[in-house]
């Protein structure tokens, strides 16, 4: 690792970044029918503003984003400093509101009155609620459901930031095979997982599943007090944030010596991954990346056995759109990224899963972002 990259991280995304994002989300908001986009705190604000308030209260915060005309970020008047100071100037006009005057009253003021609008998905119900009484010829969606795909085509400097995620989280895999397993309760393994992935860089770690022997055969077995045995099969997926995007990476080592059907399940889901991985090129249906890793596991026979989705995208939240799921048509393009991570669950026995984060280049290419081996490792 470059150690001078690792002490000042990327180049901060500048105001002007930001002023582009919302110019963006306008146009996608227009293309799509709505009068405007609605951001409360959470990671559409943080995404289009910089902006992440200390503390979420009841007091409301709002971007409103018209689809014709320009941005107004309302806030409560005692955050309008902390709002100022992380906004910058460009392009984006705070207004505030006090407490004793009606909230709802000064934010409608910033919407046409009519028209429907996207909001955040996690906008607390007492705002949408306020919202309509006040302007009751508008309406809303989620902006998951509206909007699908706002951030779903990362630019260089977030691909960037993904990559240098994945790459923090291949060295804590390659370190985490050192250690001890066999004897080892999965909690003590899973605290090591997060000490190398802060040890790389990461500033929060959001998840280390260690789902070994029989806990490895199920998907949302995240970590417990069973000791890990010789001869076990052990699971580990882990992620959090480094320079405010996501890691998720998937590995499946064995203590000991596996047995043939070990081996071979193993095998199958290597073999999976790569389908799915090598489907990936603009212009194919996400669905597509699903059909071609499950595929090779119904085709080997386990078909029942893979439960889950193929993957999903990442940024700066984990996981979000897009979906590698059946029933999912928005084509893949240029700038997504998402994981690929088949695997196969054998109740009561164990589980195997290998999951990479993949980025979509420019020239149609796919590349993988996580570059560790896939193959069996044998642990002690
Ligand atoms: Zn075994
Ligand atoms: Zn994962
Ligand atoms: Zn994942």
């Amino acid at each position: 690792m470059d150690e001078h990259a690792a002490a000042t991280g990327p180049v901060p995304f500048t105001a002007d970044d930001f002023a582009a994002r919302r110019a963006r989300a306008a146009e996608v908001g227009r293309a799509a029918g709505l009068a405007g986009l609605l951001m409360t705190p959470g990671p559409d604000l943080m995404y289009l503003t910089g902006y992440a308030p200390v503390a979420i209260t009841e007091r409301i915060t709002m971007l409103v984003i018209p689809v014709t005309g320009d941005p107004t970020m309302i806030v409560p008047k005692l955050e309008r400093p902390d709002a100022k100071n992380a906004v910058g100037a460009a392009g984006l006009q705070l207004v505030d509101w006090s407490d004793g005057s009606d909230p709802y009253e000064a934010t409608g003021r910033l919407l046409a009155g009519t028209g429907r609008y996207a909001i955040s998905d996690s906008a607390w119900a007492m705002h949408v609620l306020g919202l309509q009484v006040e302007l009751p010829q508008s309406s809303y969606v989620s902006l998951t459901s509206g909007l699908p795909m706002l951030r779903a085509i990362k630019d260089a400097a977030e691909v960037e930031r993904l990559a240098a995620a994945a790459a923090a989280a291949d060295r804590a895999y390659e370190e985490i095979l050192q250690v001890r397993f066999a004897g080892r309760r999965e909690t003590e393994v899973a605290a090591d997982l997060a000490g190398l992935l802060r040890r790389f860089g990461h500033s929060q770690v959001d998840f280390t599943v260690v789902g070994s022997g029989p806990n490895g055969a199920n998907p949302h077995h995240e970590i417990g007090e069973r000791v890990i045995e010789d001869g076990d099969m052990v699971v580990l997926d882990f992620g959090g944030l480094k320079y405010g995007y996501g890691s998720d990476t998937t590995r499946t080592v064995h203590v000991g010596e596996p047995t043939d059907e070990e081996r071979e399940v193993h095998e199958i889901v290597c073999r999976a991954q790569q389908a799915g991985c090598d489907a990936v090129q603009p212009g194919i249906e996400c669905q597509d990346v699903d059909r071609a890793a499950r595929a090779v596991i119904t085709e080997a026979g386990f078909g029942e056995f893979f439960i889950h989705r193929t993957g999903h995208g990442i940024g700066i939240t984990t996981p979000e759109p897009p979906y590698m799921v059946e029933g999912e048509t928005q084509p893949v393009r240029p700038g997504m990224c998402f994981s690929v991570e088949p695997g196969i669950y054998l109740p009561g026995r164990f589980g195997v899963r290998i999951e990479d984060i993949v980025t979509v280049l420019p020239d149609g290419s796919g590349r993988r972002l996580n570059q560790t081996p896939h193959e069996m490792k044998l642990v002690s």
